[in-house]
């Protein structure tokens, strides 16, 4: 059985925490897209975590993690990363890198900076992990997988090759100091012998374990609306944040996966520019980015503040849907019991015309938000159990949300605890 959890909005909806959670019910947890640029919070017995590369899993002792052939794989970062948990106590979790996963090269991360150097005010707002320039070079050819760093003279040379491509560019565009292929060639040595020890073809892994009737969840990274095709394109990321895309991410048949768990944040954040049409702005704002998440709402990668905004029905209901949605997990509500009323935005208006469907970015860019107002509930739900002892103005906000959706809201935390959780 396999099940996803992939985010509806623009990230950070709490995916990591719905991951940990389900985690203890599973065999093997899989990451299948992006890389070290965004972060999964988690909070479990042995402390605060905020994950970059590793699975949600790695803190039970019965999964087995797996970096899919989909991921923008950096060695020496999922080593440190795999040394700073162990480091705090974790039991040293059993992990399965792929054989055809790509290595993000040093250089990846090189040319993300100078790129958004180069563009000034135009620029992305990367977390410049270099995932724009990985995938750039996987699709055009020129990565290099796993696999090829076990074959010596082959890598060599495809080195010179590729470096022989990036000095040009790095001497000419970038006016920056040009790379040694010999250096680089050791540098791959290097993650080689770092890597080693979890090479797998995780693909055939996979089709055993559902064989044997495993239970497997796939771990999607950031939203749908930072998806290349169906996000807000160019403010997206470079890799696909859909459910669908688990299955080439990690190597299994679509119709393998049964159950889609869209993640939804109760209200609205974004890091990063790009189009984001119910975000408010100074004290209101800042309010909510203090109260949000566990800690404030502040990138778990670099530390930036997260643009804020009501919940945004359009955008919710249409990142369900391209995700595929079976259910729907609603996060973070805790944090709304301050406010007297909360504005769910329910429609776009552009041109004049009011709109439920969620359109492409040039549209959006010139969508304002239209609000339904609803009452606040003014207490604090944590530590609340059972969905029938929540305010009923809480309970009306859910209902109302999951109408929009049109998808059953199946879960709901009110904390960012692992057993905070309200089964509906
Ligand atoms: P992810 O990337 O989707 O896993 O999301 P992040 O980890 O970046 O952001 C979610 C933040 O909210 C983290 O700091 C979590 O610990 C926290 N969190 C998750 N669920 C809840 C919740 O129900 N209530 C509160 N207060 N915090 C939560």
């Amino acid at each position: 059985m396999v099940r996803a959890i992939v985010g509806a909005n623009w990230g950070d909806e709490g995916k990591g925490k719905i991951t940990d959670m389900l985690g203890e019910t599973s065999d093997i947890i899989v990451r299948f897209q992006g890389g070290s640029n965004a972060g999964h919070t988690i909070i479990n017995q042995y402390g605060k975590f905020a994950l970059h590369l590793l699975p949600s899993g790695v803190f039970y002792e019965h999964t087995t993690s797996i970096i899919g052939n989909g991921v923008a794989l950096n060695i020496p970062y999922l080593f440190k990363e795999i040394q700073s948990i162990v480091e705090r106590g974790v039991p040293m979790p059993k992990i399965l890198v792929s054989d055809r996963a790509q290595i993000m090269m040093p250089y990846h991360i090189l040319f993300d900076q100078y790129e958004e150097e180069r563009l000034g005010k135009n620029s992305f707002g990367s977390t410049k992990s270099g995932i724009a320039p990985f995938y750039s070079d996987k699709y055009a050819k020129i990565g290099f997988q796993v696999s090829e760093l076990f074959e010596e003279a082959a890598l060599r040379e495809k080195v010179e090759r590729v470096l022989e491509q990036k000095n040009i560019i790095l001497e000419h565009m970038y006016h920056k100091p040009t790379l040694d292929p010999e250096e680089m060639y050791q540098t791959l040595l290097e993650y080689r012998d770092m890597v080693a020890p979890y090479v797998a073809d995780t693909s055939l892994f996979l089709h055993e374990a559902i064989k044997a009737g495993k239970t497997i969840l796939l771990e999607g990274q950031l939203g749908s609306l930072k998806d290349p095709d169906f996000g807000i394109y160019p403010m997206v990321t470079s890799s696909s944040t859909l459910a669908s895309y688990g299955a080439i991410g990690a190597g299994i048949p679509p119709y393998e996966i049964k159950d889609i768990i869209c993640v939804v944040k109760a209200y609205s954040s974004a890091v990063g520019a790009g189009e984001f049409v119910s975000e408010i702005f100074g004290e209101e704002a800042e309010e909510l980015r203090k109260r949000g998440g566990d800690a404030g709402e502040y990138g778990a990668t670099t530390g930036r503040p997260r643009r804020m905004g009501w919940f945004d029905a359009v955008a919710t209901r249409y990142g369900c849907r391209v995700q595929g949605a079976t259910e729907v997990a609603l996060t973070v509500l805790d944090v709304l019991g301050y406010l007297e009323e909360l504005p769910v935005c329910v429609g776009y208006e552009i041109d004049g015309v009011v709109t439920r469907d969620f359109p492409t970015t040039v549209k959006l860019a010139k969508a304002k938000p239209v609000y339904e107002t609803l009452p606040g509930w003014k207490c604090d739900i944590r530590g609340i159990k059972k969905y029938e002892d929540l305010p009923e103005n809480c309970r009306k906000y859910i209902e109302f949300i999951e109408k929009q959706i049109e998808v059953p809201i199946t879960m709901v935390s009110n904390g960012p605890g692992r057993d905070e959780i309200i089964y509906r």
